[in-house]
């Protein structure tokens, strides 16, 4: 039976020593993170995960921007926007919720960020600088991967680690950073063929791909670590991830739980990631 990683109490205790840091900056250096964040529309995914975004800033006691924007605004209008939030001193983190409406183009707007308040790190200057193994902002969600195995003691130094999913938010910056930490990565996607075959011969599995419990327990090599990143919503309205636990958790060594694994982490490593470009700003 595997152990149980609690990213819930694992963010919580990152959360917290954020929430301290922010303290001793607002009472030591009258300086308070702030982070600024876009929604454009009112997709009502986005609308959550924008509130659970701002409620984490403010617990934190960090400044949270928040600017609401009408899903028929111009490009030119948002880039407008971007481009005050990079000349605001105040401002220490920029993100736009993703997605954004048809005619606007996501890439545009990603590059109007300015790289050093890119707390994403989706910029093509922070994905390039992650990949030449320099990383100024890590994305938040394969960093939050990254300090649970940290916090479990679990080294990715030469395991072989198999990353099911290819996204640029997800999957190829989560083969960056594995590869950083020596391990040896195997990137799999919709064209690979054999899965099956590919994730058993995984000591460390990172499932990112969307699709409700497709991994089985049979796949997993015993006594391997699941990290399951797949957040999706069942018809009843519950959600689960992309690896089946039920069955999975018999044969793992270590598996994160979804919901409770790795989504609490990525908020967490989004509110490290402001109060560290606050802390890069004051130098
Ligand atoms: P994308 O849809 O952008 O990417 C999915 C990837 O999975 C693609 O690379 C795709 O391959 C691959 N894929 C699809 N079907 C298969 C298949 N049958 N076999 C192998 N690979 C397949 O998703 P994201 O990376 O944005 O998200 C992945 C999951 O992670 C989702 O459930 C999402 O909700 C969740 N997520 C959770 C976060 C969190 O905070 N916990 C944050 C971000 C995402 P191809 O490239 O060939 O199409």
């Amino acid at each position: 039976m595997a152990h149980v990683i609690d990213g819930k109490r694992i963010a919580a205790e990152i959360r917290e020593s954020l929430r301290v840091e922010v303290q001793w900056m607002r009472e030591q250096q009258g300086r308070v993170p702030g982070l600024a964040v876009i929604i454009v529309g009112d997709d009502p995914a986005s609308k959550v995960y924008v509130r659970m975004k701002r409620q984490a800033c403010e617990a934190a006691g960090m400044a949270s921007f928040h600017h609401e924007l009408p899903g028929d605004i111009s490009e030119a209008a948002l880039l407008e926007v971007i481009k005050k939030l990079n000349a605001d001193p105040t401002v220490h983190g920029i993100l736009t919720q993703l997605p954004l409406p048809d005619h606007i183009s996501e890439r545009a707007v990603i590059e109007a960020i300015a790289p050093e308040k890119d707390v994403d790190g989706f910029h093509p200057y922070n994905v390039g600088m992650l990949a030449i193994g320099a990383p100024l902002f890590v994305p938040c969600t394969p960093f939050g991967v990254m300090e649970l195995l940290r916090v479990e003691g679990i080294d990715p130094k030469s395991k072989h680690v198999v990353v099911v999913g290819r996204s640029n938010i997800v999957g190829k910056p989560m083969a960056m950073l594995m590869l950083a930490a020596h391990a040896t990565v195997t990137m799999c996607h919709s064209r690979s063929v054999d899965l099956p075959g590919l994730v058993r011969a995984a000591d460390i599995l990172v499932a990112a791909v969307g699709k409700p419990k497709m991994i089985s327990g049979d796949w997993i090599r015993e006594g391997a670590v699941v990290i399951d990143v797949g957040t999706n919503r069942l018809p009843d309205g519950s959600l689960c991830g992309d690896v089946d636990f039920a069955s999975a958790v018999q044969r793992a060594g270590y598996i994160t739980p979804s919901p409770g694994g790795v989504g609490p982490m990525t908020i967490a490593m989004l509110l490290k990631n402001t109060v560290m470009s606050a802390r890069r700003m004051q130098v």
